[in-house]
């Protein structure tokens, strides 16, 4: 009707108005593209698509099996032009779990690269049964017959082939799945308003400038590095793709692309500290997002003191990325602060029976907004989450009197122990306050006698030359001094009572701590403390 959004992918908005900018640069390669190039090669896989799975693609799926690479985002344009949505796969995922996800999300084709061919071909031969075949096309020339080239080469100057489909405002364009770091990955639709709000909310937080230069240095297949491609085109400034991070090789793409932004979770931002990262005064760089995982005072107080102009921001699969995002002031004044929610985006605090609280004092966070999604692929888990003020996140935080916002925590690692409340992050900050501690976890281990028990994994201190006196050398930490430290700032109840040490800890490949590989590893090998109960 007339009030709807007739709007088209966002490839060929782009190319009728700066088709000579910009769009992919690629590290891999040293290649780069026009938004006209770009637009090209959309054209081509759109119309190969159309031949292969089905003239009509519209409210379709097309399942995409690939790691991160300008080909990614040729296929989300190219699915867009079609009509369909992209579902992107986690690489990183077992054939099993790659099965599961496709036979949840019953796409109409699967595309795959060189290094994804087998998996993907093992499901194609033997797609679930919701579906009655799935095409295996690849975005590479392929190793058997059984796969389709899906080429991406324009071959020449032929004219378009393909028609844009008008898209509405409620249209699918992409089912991202969650990191899994609470259970289950969850199948997130997020519409055509989903990711145009939030990136046109986003870009009023941030700023655009006609130089700006998005790295995208975060896997494609997960929100935070899918963000910066949907971006690119309706900001229409390059998005710079290095397929994997790297402390070194992404300080040195930071400073050859004169790269103006970067989205980081917390722990790339560490490593890169780490490696002496230091901008140049007069360097590119505008903003660092850095979200996804709760970001330490110490991790701040760093990024201070190296001038990295670090923006903190609380986002997630279901809200197309950012919620809310820190101006550089706030981050000065405001310790831990992640700011205030975008716009058009508001979050509520409500207590344990969803009654919403005053500033100041501590709850779940419920989102509202045009970048929320709809509602989960799973009616059950919709139903769950949403209720009166929007979208459940699970997340405990709360705002001050101003709106500005604090995550602590996720509801789902709230310990209970003998009756009493622990907060994980009560505990992680005792730990990490000793001088043999790196990083941690700390988690709840059922209890026969306290229902559960504190447990915390921790990572020895690399750098701690110190050590050496102090007990042992083997693990790189001094349990008893740890204990000790432990007791002198924790009531007992919150003390850890199992107590394991790793060289690092399990993570999702969005960055986040894999609570349940943490569980695992402290039932596997953690050390019950003596006299602790
Ligand atoms: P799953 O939903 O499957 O358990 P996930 O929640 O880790 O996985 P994502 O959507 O990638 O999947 O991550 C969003 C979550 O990350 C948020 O709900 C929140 O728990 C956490 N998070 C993001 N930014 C921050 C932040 N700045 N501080 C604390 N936590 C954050
Ligand atoms: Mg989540």
């Amino acid at each position: 009707g007339a009030l709807e959004w007739p709007t088209r992918d966002l490839v060929s908005h782009r190319v009728a108005t700066t088709p000579q900018r910009t769009a992919l640069m690629d590290d891999e390669t040293g290649r780069t593209w026009t938004f006209r190039e770009l637009d090209r090669r959309v054209d081509r896989v759109a119309a190969a698509l159309e031949s292969r799975v089905g003239s009509d693609l519209r409210s379709t799926r097309i399942a995409l099996l690939m790691d991160t690479r300008p080909a990614f985002a040729v296929c989300v344009f190219a699915a867009m032009r079609t009509g369909a949505a992209i579902v992107p796969l986690n690489v990183r995922e077992t054939p099993a779990e790659l099965r599961g996800t496709v036979d949840r999300t019953e796409p109409a084709a699967l595309v795959c690269e060189r290094e994804t061919e087998p998996a993907a071909l093992e499901i194609g031969r033997e797609p679930p049964e919701s579906i009655g075949s799935l095409p295996v096309l690849s975005v590479d020339e392929p190793e058997t017959d059984a796969v389709d080239e899906l080429a991406v080469e324009p071959s020449s100057d032929e004219a378009p082939a393909v028609d844009p489909v008008p898209l509405e405002r409620s249209d699918e364009l992409v089912v991202m799945f969650t990191s899994g770091t609470s259970g289950e990955p969850k199948g997130v639709p997020l519409t055509v308003e989903n990711l145009v709000s939030s990136a046109t909310a986003s870009a009023f937080r941030l700023g655009v400038g006609p130089d700006d230069r998005w790295l995208c240095c975060l896997p494609m297949y997960h929100m935070g590095g899918l963000a910066p491609v949907v971006r690119s085109a309706l900001y229409g400034t390059p998005v710079v793709i290095q397929r994997t991070f790297d402390r070194h090789e992404t300080q040195r793409v930071l400073a050859e692309y004169d790269c103006t932004g970067v989205s980081l979770v917390p722990t790339m931002c560490k490593r890169l500290l780490e490696a002496g990262w230091e901008p140049e005064p007069d360097d590119a760089l505008r903003f660092v997002l850095l979200g996804g995982a709760p970001a330490t005072s110490e991790l701040l107080e760093r990024c201070r003191a190296a001038d990295i102009p670090v923006r903190p921001t609380y986002g997630m699969t279901e809200t197309a990325s950012q919620i809310a995002t820190a101006t550089a002031d706030e981050v000065a004044a405001h310790d831990g602060t992640v700011g205030q929610p975008l716009v058009c985006t508001d979050v509520t605090v409500v207590d344990e029976d969803g009654e919403p609280l005053p500033p100041g004092e501590t709850g779940e966070l419920v989102v509202s907004g045009p970048t929320v999604t709809p509602g989960y692929l799973s009616e059950a888990v919709t139903a769950d989450r949403f209720c009166e003020y929007g979208l459940r996140t699970g997340d405990i935080g709360h705002r001050d009197s101003d709106g500005r916002l604090w995550v602590l925590n996720r509801r789902s690692d709230r310990i209970v122990t003998g009756g009493e409340n622990v907060d994980p992050g009560e505990v992680l900050e005792a730990l990490r306050s000793h001088p043999t501690v790196d990083d941690g976890a700390v988690v709840g281990l059922e209890d026969p006698e306290w229902g559960e028990r504190v447990a915390a994994l921790v990572v020895p201190d690399e750098n701690d030359s110190g050590r050496g006196d102090r007990g042992d050398l083997e693990s790189g930490i001094d349990l008893e001094s740890l204990l000790a430290h432990c007791g002198n700032r924790l009531a007992g109840f919150k003390q850890p009572k199992t107590v394991g040490v790793a060289a690092s800890l399990p993570r999702t490949a969005s960055g986040t701590v894999d609570r349940e590989a943490v569980r695992a590893q402290l039932l596997e090998d953690g050390v019950d403390v003596p006299n602790s109960t």
